[in-house]
């Protein structure tokens, strides 16, 4: 998403960007999304819901949501939802591959295939990789819940060259999703999350109830006290009449353990990484602090949401603007 917005905007401003993307499509965890693009209503909210990050960084991302997301609706992607239904955000929802579609054409030269080995002599460049899930959930042997490729290259590229890291480099956004033996493809990562608002009892493999009091609207800090647990994993216990709950089919169907005893079922979730919070320390020009020529956007940047969830899309899109006017003066 970052890189995709950042050549678009510098496109725009006159440059002849080219984005080499590694994969061997474009569009990243973008087009594997809900594609819901929001901001809180309030910047006191975004506060309250992200108490350690960087106000400056929030600011940015708060203040240029609105022009920036009236930019990406003018190339004319097809939206799903004119607003979020939650109350406490704004923003739209858009159809993945349709906006994955139109940014590919806005940013003009994308060249897939192209590993960390092929970044180009010529600066300025911006970094925006997709901070560093795979290899996150590879460290501590967790599900990965986005793009295959996002191994934290950006994050090694800018550190050998002295940038430092901003937010908590163990923080993750995340979900619970069925444990294996379930077989989750790319396209099941929305619709086989498991999200149950508090109604689910969650214990752990040693039957011990961790995580005290309903978890986030988000969910993603219960996802990460499942990922502290012994091997990533734990069980929701719902009442049984809930076996016909989508969730729990969705969950069945793939292959994962629902167990039925007691008038309870039990099912087996593991912690699934989607994008990494830690990251490259940016100033608000979205320049990485102590290398000249070298800009940061999306889950690249660090410390941006800590202690809290907010839109990566937002971010990415925000963040990847700012880069590119920054890199094209
Ligand atoms: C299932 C799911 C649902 C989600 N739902 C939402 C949602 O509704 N709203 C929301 O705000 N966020 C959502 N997200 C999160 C959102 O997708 C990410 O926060 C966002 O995509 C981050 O943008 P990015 O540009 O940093 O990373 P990406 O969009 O992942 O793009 C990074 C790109 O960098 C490429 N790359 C990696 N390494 C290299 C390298 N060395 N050289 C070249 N290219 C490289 C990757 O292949 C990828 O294409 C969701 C994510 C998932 C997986």
């Amino acid at each position: 998403m970052a890189g995709l917005c950042a050549a678009a905007r510098a496109r725009e401003l006159g440059a002849e960007p080219v984005v080499l993307e590694k994969g061997s499509r474009p569009g990243g965890s973008m087009l594997l999304s809900s594609c819901v693009v929001w901001r809180y209503r309030t910047f006191e909210d975004f506060r309250a819901e992200c108490p350690r990050g960087d106000e400056e960084l929030q600011r940015v991302v708060f203040d240029g949501f609105d022009e920036a997301l009236e930019w990406l609706v003018s190339f004319g992607p097809e939206v799903v939802w004119e607003d979020t239904p939650n109350p406490r955000t704004t923003g739209k929802r858009f159809e993945p591959r349709s906006l994955t579609e139109v940014l590919v054409r806005a940013a003009g030269d994308v060249r897939t295939g192209q590993g960390p080995g092929t970044v180009p002599g010529t600066w300025p460049i911006v970094l925006a990789t997709g901070g560093f899930a795979v290899r996150y959930a590879r460290d501590h042997g967790l599900l990965v819940r986005c793009n295959p490729w996002s191994e934290g290259d950006g994050l090694a590229f800018a550190r050998e060259r002295g940038a430092e890291t901003a937010g908590d480099l163990d923080e993750f956004y995340g979900r619970a999703m069925p444990a294996p033996p379930a077989r989750i493809g790319e396209e099941d990562y929305v619709r086989l999350s498991q999200l149950w608002d508090g109604e689910a009892r969650v214990v752990n493999e040693h039957g011990e109830e961790f995580f005290p009091g309903p978890p986030a609207w988000h969910e993603s800090d219960l996802a990460q006290a499942i990922a502290r647990q012994p091997g990533g994993t734990a069980w929701f216990i719902v009442p049984a009449g809930l076996r016909d709950d989508p969730r729990v089919v969705a969950a069945r169907e793939a292959g994962g353990t629902v167990v039925e005893e007691d008038g309870q079922l039990r099912l087996h979730v593991a912690a699934a990484v989607t994008h990494t919070q830690g990251g490259i320390a940016v100033d608000s020009q979205a320049r990485v602090k102590g290398v000249d020529g070298l800009f940061a956007a999306g889950a690249d940047v660090g410390g941006i949401s800590t202690g809290g969830y907010s839109s990566g899309l937002a971010a990415a899109l925000v963040m990847g603007r700012v880069a590119a006017e920054s890199a094209a003066k």
